[in-house]
């Protein structure tokens, strides 16, 4: 138990690091391309900021939060997700009042206390993004095509883009009734959170992870068809954007989402090389949520992605991440002053941006060796009571086995060129 992690969490251990570094790297870049900025939030917030923002009948409202008390006797939950905020803080330093748009986006880890299995985690790791302050699908589009771009840039094939409008709250009321009428005679099947929801929030019976219930929900009447004009526009505005892109697209009408804030535009990237987890990135538009949580009636449309199962999806695909050479040069020493000289050298030559690397275990010249290639150094050198006189040594480069007589001035230059 001690030496355990909690269920639902891993060590991202060192040999695997690289690979995060290298999709973090990418998503840095690719958000800055676009005209993001980064935004930084606590880990954690006031519950009722998740309650408001995700909805108090999802899934990650009623089930999934780590909600303690504090100290103090205040509610404070762990993020489960990014959107929400985001949406405080641009409230909270009046981001609103600023030109428009506000494009924001963050890298983070999340808490939700799910059962965990493949690419189900209780602490995962998000990246996101978000664009405040337009109404317009150009917009929607253009997160899109980040997304896109990005899962591309990362060589993932296996991939396809689903889009949906789950309307908004005019729309949504002539569906819900249908929905209702569609769900009565079937009340006394669904599962006992769902019969709480039929009430509130009937739409969510639709995202309900039951097979049971989501067997009683085949044939149920779907919001695209119950879109009120204006959303019927935007839809078609949002496949012209995407279509002028040319990024392919699907329409899937099922796509409800799991967080009760969306409006019109909703969005997955989903895979078939995951499994039950395949959805890899989820979004959508949020026009109402500013000002459910305190704010002004400003939109935002954004998306989140979760890291793991990107990375497992780039494996799946066979893409290899290239992993970063550890140590440039190692400085093997015979005797003390060597030592004393070489501790020396190491500095200056990391001070010149390399890689160093020397044994400070003590260990024989054959045993620094072996370190050595264990540290899969691409150049040695030994230095000895000789190569202190006459000021040069021997660079030995490992992965071609050539070496040449260097002076220890030049070092960095001939591993550099
Ligand atoms: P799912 O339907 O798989 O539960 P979701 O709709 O709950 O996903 P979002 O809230 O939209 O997911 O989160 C965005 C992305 O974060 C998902 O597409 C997925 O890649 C990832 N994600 C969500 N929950 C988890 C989890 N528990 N473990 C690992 N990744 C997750
Ligand atoms: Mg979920």
């Amino acid at each position: 138990m001690l030496t355990n992690v909690p269920k639902g969490t891993k060590d991202i251990m060192p040999e695997q690091v690289y690979k995060w570094h290298y999709i973090e790297n990418k998503w840095k870049e690719f958000c800055e391309k676009y005209g993001f900025r980064e935004i930084r939030t606590p880990m954690f917030e006031h519950t009722e900021l998740f309650q408001r923002g995700i909805g108090d009948t999802t899934d990650v409202v009623q089930k999934e939060m780590y909600t303690f008390n504090d100290y103090a006797n205040r509610s404070i939950t762990l993020k489960p997700e990014g959107t929400s905020p985001a949406v405080r803080a641009f409230i909270e330093h009046k981001l609103y009042a600023e030109v428009q748009p506000i494009k924001l986006y963050y890298d983070i880890p999340c808490f939700r206390y799910e059962k965990p299995q493949s690419g189900r985690l209780r602490q995962f790791h998000q990246f996101g993004i978000e664009t405040f302050g337009t109404p317009n699908m150009m917009a929607d589009a253009e997160i899109i095509a980040m997304g896109y771009d990005f899962l591309k840039s990362l060589g993932v094939s296996d991939l396809a883009l689903e889009i949906n409008s789950v309307g908004c709250p005019t729309c949504r009321a002539n569906h819900r009734k249908a929905l209702k009428e569609f769900l009565a005679p079937k009340y006394e099947q669904l599962c006992e959170t769902c019969k709480s929801r039929y009430d509130k929030n009937p739409m969510r019976i639709l995202d309900c992870k039951s097979p049971a219930d989501q067997e009683l929900v085949k044939g149920a009447p779907m919001m695209l068809d119950y879109l009120c004009n204006d959303c019927k526009e935007s839809f078609e505005e949002l496949k012209a954007n995407l279509d002028a892109m040319e990024i392919p697209y699907t329409i899937n009408p099922k796509i409800v989402r799991g967080l009760d804030y969306y409006t019109k535009t909703a969005f997955e990237f989903v895979t078939n090389s995951l499994g039950a987890q395949g959805t890899v990135c989820g979004g959508g538009r949020y026009d109402n949520l500013v000002e459910e949580v305190g704010g002004p009636p400003i939109p935002g449309v954004g998306f989140g992605m979760g890291k793991e199962r990107l990375l497992m999806l780039m494996e799946a695909n066979g893409v290899v991440i290239p992993e970063p050479a550890c140590c440039d040069i190692f400085i093997a020493v015979m005797g003390e002053k060597a030592k004393l000289y070489g501790q020396k050298l190491q500095r200056e030559l990391r001070q010149k941006g390399l890689k160093v690397q020397m044994d400070n275990l003590q260990r024989n010249i054959k045993g620094q060796f072996k370190y050595a290639d264990r540290l899969n150094a691409k150049y040695t050198i030994v230095i000895g009571e000789n190569e202190l006189v006459e000021g040069t040594v021997t660079l030995k480069d490992m992965t071609k086995s050539e070496q040449r007589t260097v002076k220890f001035e030049d070092l960095y230059e001939e591993i550099t060129k």
